[in-house]
């Protein structure tokens, strides 16, 4: 008997799945196709894990409950980073009663090379179940479904490579920034080095965590912010300028006979925000620099028109994040233009990383995000703690504030300064 006559080992029977065939009709890729593709790859080790994996699915979807629980799986030297899952019905599902995630830190901006992905799906189709996710909200390679057994050996292989894990619970975050000025024209600084310089620094704060909740920079590089820094992190550097905006007035004039006047006085002047541009009778534009608050929306529409300007920057703004305590919030301008070019600027932005880290540790409450403790504590008392003097650029929706009247920003900022110098015991100067 040849070993190509030998029995061959009866394969598992598939899972029947009614409920989730449901979810392949619709319009759109569905992620059970892709499981399914995965369940049925012909000599793969973890095809048992993902015919098991559909079969608790189709399970959790009849009962309407998830049947996974979390534990403590890690890595040699790391307190975070691995997600683990355990299935409370792995009698039912034995092949995939252990489903951890490692999350794996992407290279700023994304920049991927094809043979770097080979290597990362061979390591995957190795250890774990060959699911991958690109990318979590917290931005890190997401590699779905290991076995307890596995984890340190998928570390290690990914390890040499030289990726690293990222963060988890309460702990520093995998950072993520866009693919900015590698390929974008409206990038205004130089994100994948602040991205790198700053979580290089503070890598301990994510691999050991020690901090009352999670904690996430994001880096953008213009308004568009195409990683929703914005919402989606504590710590949001967004690009912009100060200057004038760029305008090459031929291509207004061949964007407006290209597409006709209505179609730019209802889709680009009209839809201004801050009412900052108006269009000439000779088919010229005009920007009022002064008004113009940076949304983007005119630069994305004529694109070859309109340009941020020289002077080039970033703001900062603090305490934005998802549903939690007090709702989802957007965060804050805390530094409303800071310019990021020359290595001290960048060990600036570093330096105020610190400051709101060391800030979030002291005070806020256990689970905690640093948006709510500024809810919790007043953005005066805030500022004070974190040394960021008040600017009018921090009042949100100054325009429709019945607070604040636009034209005096400046004075009621002087004001503000002088009575802060008069309470610290300062002699103010006579005018
Ligand atoms: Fe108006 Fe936005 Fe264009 Fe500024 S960037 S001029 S605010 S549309």
């Amino acid at each position: 008997m040849t070993s190509n006559d030998a029995p061959k080992a009866a394969e598992p029977e598939k899972h029947a799945t009614p409920l989730l065939d449901e979810l392949e009709t619709g319009p759109w890729p569905s992620f059970v196709t892709g499981l399914k593709r995965l369940r049925d790859a012909e000599g793969k080790s973890y095809a048992p894990m993902m015919n098991d994996l559909l079969g608790q699915l189709e399970h959790s979807y009849e009962k309407r409950m998830g049947f996974w629980k979390g534990g403590t799986v890690s890595v040699f030297g790391y307190g975070g980073g691995v997600i683990p899952r355990f299935s409370e019905v792995a009698e039912k599902f034995p092949a995939s009663k252990e489903f951890h995630t490692l999350r794996i830190q992407p290279p700023a901006g994304y920049h991927y090379t094809t043979d770097l992905l080979r290597q990362m799906c061979d390591v995957w189709e190795k250890h774990g179940s060959g699911l991958i996710a690109f990318h979590g909200q917290s931005g890190d390679i997401m590699f779905q479904g290991c076995s307890t057994e596995n984890t340190q050996k998928a570390f290690d292989e990914f390890n040499e490579m030289g990726l690293d894990l990222g963060g988890a619970g309460p702990a520093l975050r995998t950072s993520m920034s866009c693919v900015g000025h590698a390929r974008c024209e409206k990038s205004c600084y130089d994100e994948v080095k602040a991205h790198r310089s700053v979580i290089n620094e503070f890598l301990d704060e994510m691999h050991r965590p020690a901090l009352p909740y999670k904690f996430k920079f994001k880096f953008s590089g213009c308004a568009n912010d195409c990683v929703n820094a914005i919402h989606r992190s504590d710590f949001a550097v967004i690009g912009t300028w100060r200057d004038a905006m760029k305008v090459n007035q031929d291509e207004v004039k061949a964007f407006v006979v290209g597409h006709g006047r209505k179609y730019v006085i209802d889709s680009v002047i009209a839809m201004c925000p801050t009412r900052a541009l108006s269009l000439n009778d000779d088919d010229t534009l005009d920007v009022d620099n002064k008004s113009c608050v940076r949304c983007m929306h005119c630069l994305n529409v004529m694109t070859k028109a309109l340009h941020p300007g020289d002077d080039r920057g970033v703001s900062i703004l603090i305490g934005g994040k998802r549903a939690l305590k007090v709702g989802d919030l957007m965060g804050t301008m805390i530094v409303p233009f800071m310019k990021l070019e020359a290595d001290e600027d960048f060990e600036k932005l570093v330096e105020f990383g610190r400051r709101l880290i060391d800030f979030f540790m002291e005070n806020a409450l256990e689970h905690e995000r640093i948006g709510e403790c500024m809810d919790r504590i007043g953005l005066p008392a805030f500022l004070e703690a974190i040394g960021v003097d008040p600017d009018p650029n921090m009042v949100n929706h100054p325009r429709t504030s019945c607070y604040v009247r636009t034209d005096d920003f400046t004075d009621e900022a002087e004001k503000y300064f002088e009575r802060k110098a008069k309470e610290a015991g300062l002699t103010v100067a006579a005018e």
